[in-house]
């Protein structure tokens, strides 16, 4: 709106300096020629010349100007029917305009800060000739009038936007979230990190202070190279008490898109069901006869027999929390995945190497090995799972299944990881 009034004032000054011009000239001939033919013979020229009657036209049509433009931002409370109600059309063109708005599901709810563009034209009786409307940073919606239809015939229109791949890396001093935003990475990004690493962290205990964390990503940037949405994490490392979680994003199948480790391990992990290989399942979950005790008791784990020095793996990724004895367990290790779930091994004749409280273990890692410590008749492992505190049937354990990259597949990932691994030294290299 000032845009248009400095315009109409702008028009303004250019008739009124012409008109003193034209009354300068008069005057000015009117002393020195002191001749009243000679005065409307150039008062006739003047008018004739096609420049100024040009610049007339274009003023008077400049003054009377027939469209009003401008863009509405929305602020928090505002409905559509409010923000109509303060343009001064009739109630018929406020239906329309409402009627319009209902039938498009895209734009039913107002944003603060969205943008809408409206042009009226005041020829006759005042009309919104065009309205766009932003859907997001992204997409826009223009609305034309379509006086036949008594309505808006509308357009989606994807706005002009650059993607470019970001790298950020830092070290976590407070949290992950404030270091991250201290990078300028957006909060969809950290939370999305954050849910990729679910699996296997527990953001509130197993953070501590100099970890760091590396990621690539998308950025869409408009024409003023301002950051208007993001996209994909393309890669992420989180580097807990250095120890690199690596994750790539790595599309498997067609629109199946999942993160991977560099072993081509799904970060969606799930725990093993049977921790050890070639073992036998030797007494299982439920209510037994105590083989020592004596006495019915529930038994809150699954054994299974094996070889004296068989190797036990972990079930999953996650933290030692323990690895010491404990009574009728004997040797025994408990590891926690993630908020979720921990495991328990028992009876173990010796643990793996470098088996200790707070040491991160992988899935499939040694973590001790097969024996008769504790309460037991002869080698074997009691394997348990804890669920949110509660001891539940290993072999009834429903998990995401963990997808496993192989053969070919995996190939097809190496190259993808490989390539990915080069993009990230381009980016630090440019940093
Ligand atoms: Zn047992």
């Amino acid at each position: 709106m000032i845009a248009n009034i400095k315009k109409k004032t702008k028009s303004l000054s250019h008739f009124i300096w012409l008109t003193l011009l034209v009354i300068i000239t008069i005057f000015v001939t009117y002393f020195f020629e002191n001749n009243k033919k000679s005065q409307k013979q150039y008062l006739k020229k003047t008018l004739e010349n096609v420049y100024f009657q040009k610049t007339i036209t274009k003023i008077t049509s400049e003054l009377e100007s027939r469209y009003i433009e401008y863009d509405y931002i929305v602020k928090i409370g505002d409905t559509y029917e409010s923000i109509i109600n303060d343009v001064n059309i009739s109630k018929n063109e406020k239906k329309i305009f409402l009627q319009t708005i209902k039938k498009n599901k895209k734009i039913k709810i107002l944003k603060p800060n969205q943008k809408i563009y409206f042009k009226i034209d005041l020829k006759d009786y005042p009309k919104i000739l065009k309205f766009n409307i932003e859907v997001n940073k992204k997409e826009e919606i223009f609305f034309v009038r379509d006086f036949k239809a008594e309505g808006f015939k509308s357009k989606i229109v994807k706005k002009n936007l650059t993607k470019v791949i970001t790298y950020k890396e830092s070290k976590i001093t407070n949290s992950l979230y404030q270091s991250a935003i201290d990078l300028k990475i957006k909060p969809n990004i950290i939370i999305e990190f954050a849910r990729l690493y679910g699996f296997q962290v527990d953001f509130q205990r197993d953070i501590w202070k100099n970890d760091s964390f590396q990621i690539i990503y998308e950025e869409f940037l408009n024409k003023d190279k301002e950051i208007i949405e993001t996209g994909n994490i393309i890669f992420a490392n989180l580097n807990l008490q250095n120890e690199d979680l690596k994750l790539y994003r790595y599309e498997y199948d067609k629109n199946k898109i999942d993160y991977f480790d560099e072993n081509g391990k799904s970060m969606r992990k799930t725990l093993m069901k049977t921790p050890i290989n070639g073992a036998r399942l030797s007494s299982s979950f439920g209510k037994r006869k105590h083989p020592i005790l004596g006495f019915t008791k529930m038994h809150t784990g699954t054994d299974f027999a094996a070889p004296t020095g068989t190797p036990i793996l972990a079930s999953g990724d996650g933290i030692v929390t323990r690895a010491q004895w404990c009574g009728g367990g004997g040797n025994c290790v408990k590891i926690k995945h993630n908020r979720v779930y921990q495991t328990i091994y028992a009876h173990m004749s010796k643990f793996g190497k470098g088996i200790k409280k707070g040491a991160r273990v992988k899935q499939g890692q040694v973590i001790g090995y097969v024996g008769s410590t504790g309460l037991s008749t002869g080698p074997h492992l009691h394997y348990e799972v804890v669920e949110n505190g509660r001891k539940i049937n290993s072999q009834k354990l429903k998990l995401p299944s963990g997808k496993i990259l192989k053969g070919a597949e995996r190939k097809i990932f190496e190259v993808n990881r490989i390539k990915i691994d080069v993009l990230k030294s381009d980016l630090i290299s440019k940093m």
